[in-house]
């Protein structure tokens, strides 16, 4: 993979170390089933359990957010990973200002902020612990880049297109904040529907998003020489990041009730069928019956 021929985007800033960042607008609610999550699994792991488990995810590991006079700032463009994920969001930009003219609309895009350590968003305080995470309450993308170097060390995933694909991902959750997707999860769960569990709305919005990453990837793959090696880096995160991956090397077996992301298989499946057809309209995890 190169990303030399990706635009870098404009929507990328950074938070000094040890600060945290004050966000715009009011808060939602913090994940309460992914908090409770993570500590159940944090009693079975050795390795950071909320690291994993805020993976890919809207719902990390929040404290109440705790308002400091947080500045962000423009990015320390000498440090590589800093210029790698501003081209990789330039790149989402590209491929869904697209794909939202095709369907008529204009794609707003996130805002990405880089942190270290610590970070307030408008879905709480979360630490370089949580993971990558999408807001939908402030529509920021929140990243500490010393992820990428555990997605590697820690669970032997990496490469520059399995980093790629954590951004994607989350930038797809945006996408289904934009496309109102996210809000009618969030009604239908008010109204009954099963969030938890292996059908639940929670695995399929996942499960969409890493298809709406793979979608990124089919457009980004001419520009960015994107090989086969590269799939294959990100289907093996894509694996390794699978919520029965996860439970059976944190207790040695598989409870699909609490799945929150969908299974290994289920994620390579989604995102691999984003990267094959391009098309948003094969990423409708909402309307399939079986998402195996
Ligand atoms: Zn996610």
């Amino acid at each position: 993979m190169d990303v030399n021929n990706l635009p870098e985007s404009t929507n990328v800033s950074e938070v000094g170390r040890g600060s945290g960042y004050a966000p715009r607008g009011g808060g939602i609610r913090v994940g309460a089933v992914g908090t409770i999550l993570a500590v159940v699994v944090g009693l079975f792991l050795g390795v950071n359990p909320l690291q994993i488990l805020g993976l890919l995810s809207g719902m990390g590991s929040f404290s109440p957010g705790t308002q400091t006079s947080n500045t962000s700032g423009p990015v320390n463009t000498k440090d590589p990973n800093n210029v790698f994920v501003s081209r990789i969001l330039g790149s989402t930009e590209q491929t869904w200002s697209g794909i939202f003219k095709q369907l008529g609309r204009t794609y707003q895009p996130p805002q990405l902020i880089l942190f270290h350590d610590a970070v307030d968003s408008a879905c709480g305080q979360a630490s370089a612990s949580s993971g990558p995470f999408y807001c939908s309450g402030d529509e920021h993308v929140y990243l500490d880049t010393s992820f990428f170097a555990e997605l590697s060390q820690r669970f032997g995933a990496g490469g520059d297109f399995a980093n790629a694909y954590v951004i994607a991902h989350e930038v797809g959750h945006h996408v289904q904040n934009q496309l109102g997707i996210s809000d009618q999860v969030m009604q239908a769960a008010q109204q009954g529907s099963d969030m938890k569990g292996a059908n639940g709305l929670s695995v399929r919005q996942e499960l969409q998003a890493d298809c709406f990453a793979g979608i990124w990837g089919s457009t980004a793959q001419e520009a960015a020489h994107i090989t086969q090696k590269d799939v294959q880096d990100a289907v093996h995160a894509a694996e390794v990041i699978g919520d029965d991956h996860i439970q059976k090397s944190a207790r040695g077996y598989v409870n699909p009730d609490s799945f929150t992301h969908g299974s290994s298989a289920q994620r390579v499946k989604w995102f691999m069928q984003g990267f094959n057809s391009g098309d948003i309209n094969k990423c409708d995890t909402f309307n399939t019956k079986s998402l195996n």
